[in-house]
This record gives structure tokens, sequence and C-alpha cells, in this order.
């Protein structure tokens, strides 16, 4: 009644969650593969998580960045650790917010180097967020419907072919930009010769090389960046959702010599990487290190079961997997949850899975033999 309708919700509450199962209030259980859509990295209720929280919750919630702030500091220091080189972190509070952050570092760069660029290139099928730089970024008609003139200074190219970056090149781009698999288009994979391709093309025109690992960071491929599937070296990357195991936070990661272009007053945020929201992102970033090889493996094992049930294409690396059905998928979701398992569905035909990163083989049998049912 009183919620303005930007989301077609599904008729269920939950009320609480327990590893990878959520609860309604009729104590129905839910197997859940959709982790409040790739966030829920560790699960619900995860012991080491909530520790580190109620510790934290009962010193400081937050403070201001007009402070110093040593759980940042931490938490920055261990994202670059993982990073393939010295690079600078900025902390906010959505995946939107880390794209904005991006883009502006990305105009400001070349704006302290006296050159004049400021385009981005971006693909067809990606999604960057909501707000008015990310939608724009973002090359989906649906999503821009109503909302035109967008922001200025993005060009479309077509993912997985390297002449449409080409033809989108002007003698103003400043930058790439793209997620190594399209999540919300609907787990898209790009290749890893175009990938190459596009960084040599970078490299040699001095743009900027930027990844938005929003939804495909933090363990959730089974690489902690899936960057590191194909041995790129971005020049910036962006984090959120699965980052803060359920409490808001993203990042934008940059090389040094780039970073530098952001100086105090450049950018901001009211809340971003409070000691809240970065000791819960600690907690997930050790426990996402350690749970690499289970993701891998057991992402491997879910992706073959997939494989078996025999219908439609399967897609996705690690704990990132796609379905692609012949068929309108949203009907099957409310199918899904009437058995008691949570999927989401995407890009119109695409069954998109991103469990909590904890999930192992019993709960994706258990997934499987419901799909099967529906299927
Ligand atoms: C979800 C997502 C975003 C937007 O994140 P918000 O936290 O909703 O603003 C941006 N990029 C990618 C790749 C995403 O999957």
């Amino acid at each position: 009644m009183y919620l303005m309708e930007t989301y077609r919700r599904l008729p269920v509450r939950f009320v609480k969650g327990e590893g990878v199962y959520l609860y309604d209030e009729g104590g129905n259980k839910y197997l859940d593969l959709v982790a409040g859509v790739a966030v829920n990295a560790l699960g619900y209720n995860h012991s080491k998580l909530i520790e580190a929280i109620n510790e934290q919750v009962q010193k400081l919630i937050h403070t201001s960045n007009l402070f110093e702030n040593p759980w940042q500091e931490e938490l920055a220091k261990e994202l670059v650790s993982l990073f393939w080189t010295d690079a600078k972190v900025f902390f906010c509070n959505s995946g939107a917010e880390a794209n904005e952050a991006a883009i502006k570092l990305v105009r400001r760069y070349f704006y302290t180097k006296g050159e004049r660029k400021h385009r981005i290139i971006t693909f067809k099928n990606s999604f960057h967020g909501r707000t008015f730089g990310a939608m724009s970024a973002t090359a989906q008609e649906k999503i821009h419907q109503g909302f035109h003139p967008l922001l200025d200074g993005f060009d479309y190219a077509e993912l997985n072919d390297f002449s449409s970056v080409l033809k989108a090149l002007r003698d103003d781009t400043a930058g790439v930009m793209l997620e190594v698999i399209q999540g919300e288009g609907g787990i898209r994979e790009a290749d890893g010769e175009f990938l190459h391709k596009v960084q040599e093309l970078c490299k040699s025109k001095g743009l900027l090389f930027v990844l938005d690992e929003v939804q495909t960071g933090i363990g959730r491929t089974g690489r902690f960046y899936a960057y590191q599937h194909y041995g790129l070296k971005p020049d910036i990357i962006t984090l959120a959702k699965g980052l803060g195991g359920g409490v808001p936070i993203g990042a934008m990661l940059a090389k040094e010599e780039v970073a530098k272009a952001f100086v105090p007053g450049s950018h901001g945020s009211t809340f971003g990487g409070n000691p809240l929201a970065c000791t819960s992102a600690k907690v997930v970033v050790q426990e996402v290190k350690r749970l690499l090889p289970q993701i891998e493996r057991v992402g491997e094992y879910f992706k073959n079961k997939l494989k078996e049930l025999g219908v439609g294409r399967v897609k996705g690396k690690g704990l990132m997997l796609g379905l692609e059905l012949s068929q309108e998928c949203s009907e099957m979701v409310m199918k899904a949850l009437e058995k008691g398992l949570l999927i989401n569905c995407t890009a119109g035909k695409v069954l998109r899975f991103v469990p909590p990163l904890i999930i192992q083989e019993e709960h994706v049998d258990e997934a499987i033999s419901i799909l099967r049912q529906i299927l």
C-alpha cells in the first residue's frame, strides 16, 4: 500500500535464516539460491559474522569520513593484497555508487593529465546500477525508459565482438567498462580472447580498463576477483553485493597512479565504509578466501548437475550459474517457491543461481531434485 511499486514482489515473508535456508512466517523452510541477489555470501546467521557485528555495534556504528578510520584501512589493505598490483580503495554503500565513483575517477584522471577525454565504452546487456551515471552506462533500453536525456559520455558495443569496440572508439574515449560475466544480463560470459584484446586496446591507446565486479567479485566465481580467471590487469574494479555479507558496502579499487586523481573534495560519501560495514566485510573477505576451493568444487558439481537436467544451456563460473531456457522463466520461480526453493529469473529466459558461497553438494542435490520436478 505505502511502497512504491518498483518491484514485483513474490508473496512470501521471511522471518529468519540459518545457513543456506530461509524460513517464512508459517515456519516453512526454503533452500535459497538467490542469497539476496548474490549478497549473502556467508548465508544466514553465520556465527563469526554475527559475533563480529554484535561486538562492533556495541562499540561504534558510524563516525564520519572526516576522521581517521582504521576499519577502512584494514579492509582496504586486505582487498588490495588480493589485487594484482598496488592500489587504493574508496568505500561507498552500493554497486551503483561504486560505479559512479569509477566513472568520476576515469574523468578526473584525464582531467588531471590535461587530456580532454571523458567517454566510456560499455556493453549491450550490461548492468551497472540505477543512478544516472550507472544507468547511462547500462546499455539496456528497458532500464532507460522514461529517463531521457541520459548522462552523456557512453558508447555501447557488443560483448565478445571486438570490431564493435573499435567502432565505438572515439578521440575522446577515456575507458572501457564491463562485467566479465554479465549478471543481470543473463549470465553472459565475456571470452578470454576478447577480454585480452580489449585490455590490449586500452593499454595501447592509454585508456582505463574498468571492470564492474559488483556481482562477480568476492569469490562468487571461484576466484576472489573474477578477472583472475583470465589473468587480466584492470586499472579499476568496483565491488559491492557480497562484500558486506548483507550489510551495505561498496568499494572501488584503482591502481595507485589512477587513484591519485582523487584529492580531498573530489568525491565522498557520508556512510561509506563505516565501522559496522567494514567489520562485516572484513569477516566476509577472510571467510571467502578460505572458501575459494569449495566454491570452485561445488560450483563445478552444480554446473554438471544442471547440464544433466538436459534442458537449456548452462552458463557461468563458480557459484554464478545460469540455465538458459527456451521460454520465459518467471513462472518457474513461482513453482520453485511453492516447493521450497528460491531461484531467480533474469533477462527473460535465464534461471540465475547465485547461492550463498557456503553451499555444499548436498544442497545442490536438493535443489536439482526440485528443479527436475518443475522443469
Ligand atoms: C547489482 C549490480 C550493480 C548495482 O548494485 P546496487 O548495489 O544495486 O547499486 C552494479 N553492477 C553489477 C554488475 C551488478 O550486478
